[in-house]
């Protein structure tokens, strides 16, 4: 496993490849709702990435066809976006994005809801929200990766979910999959967090079962039981201090 720890140099450019992320989230608030296509959705972000000067990560990465991945309801990650595809209200959609900035890259995923959901997702998307953030609080250094694992582990078990085994975060920066890889749940990893690294926390979980299966399109993640699953990621820089989150508005 080789840890690439960023300079400030390199973390300012991270942060401003973040804050084009962070751009395209707010604007992807806005857009959200009934009658829109996730294609109509990728189209508006790739519009707000190039405008800011930087590119797509998704976007050609291992032949993926689109600017964001936009998951609906059982869909759990990956999913493509496509003029086929209405928002319905009631539906949760996860959006991930990923921004390259001057050779760094932002990634951040956030669940959002289509008009009136019901009290259950409601719950999926608090919790799931809570455990990125009890993830990121262990982003410090000399703590624990295998803390941050167990902190959202905990949250799930706290509400009930299934915890999403086979996909979770990442090193992040030079490019958007680095080492580590952050499991959802404890596995007893010894790695000791430094300050310097970038790491993109992303808990995915379920409101049923852990199972996942990938669809014929061969990307599109789905629950195995059809039941709805929540995502939320934010890119992070370790700190002495604690975690600073890179996909924020500047
Ligand atoms: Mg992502
Ligand atoms: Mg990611």
């Amino acid at each position: 496993m080789s840890i690439h720890r960023k300079s400030k140099h390199e973390i300012n450019l991270m942060k401003q490849a973040g804050n084009i992320v962070a751009l395209v989230h707010a604007a992807m608030k806005d857009a959200v709702k009934e009658g829109v296509t996730t294609k109509e959705l990728d189209e508006l972000a790739y519009k707000i990435i190039k405008a800011n000067k930087a590119d797509p990560t998704f976007l050609g990465y291992n032949g993926f066809p689109a600017t964001i991945c936009t998951s609906v309801n059982e869909q759990v990650v990956h999913g493509i976006p496509s003029n086929e595809v209405v928002l319905k209200n009631g539906d949760i959609i996860s959006i991930d994005v990923g921004a390259t900035f001057k050779g760094f890259v932002g990634d951040s995923a956030w669940t959002y809801p289509v008009g009136e959901i019901s009290e259950e997702k409601k719950l999926l998307l608090k919790a799931t929200e809570e455990a990125l953030f009890a993830g990121l609080e262990h982003m410090k250094s000399n703590d624990k990766l295998e803390n941050a694992a167990g902190a959202i582990e905990d949250v799930a078990k706290k509400y009930n979910l299934g915890i999403v085994r086979q996909y979770g975060g990442h090193g992040v920066g030079r490019v958007m999959h680095e080492d580590p890889f952050v499991f959802n749940y404890r596995t007893n990893n010894p790695l000791v967090l430094m300050h310097g690294m970038t790491i993109a926390i992303e808990p995915m979980l379920n409101l049923g079962g852990d199972d996942v299966i990938v669809l014929n399109d061969n990307w599109t993640v789905v629950t195995k039981d059809k039941k709805a699953s929540g995502h939320f990621e934010h890119t992070v820089h370790v700190t002495d201090e604690g975690p600073e989150i890179l996909t924020k508005l500047l």
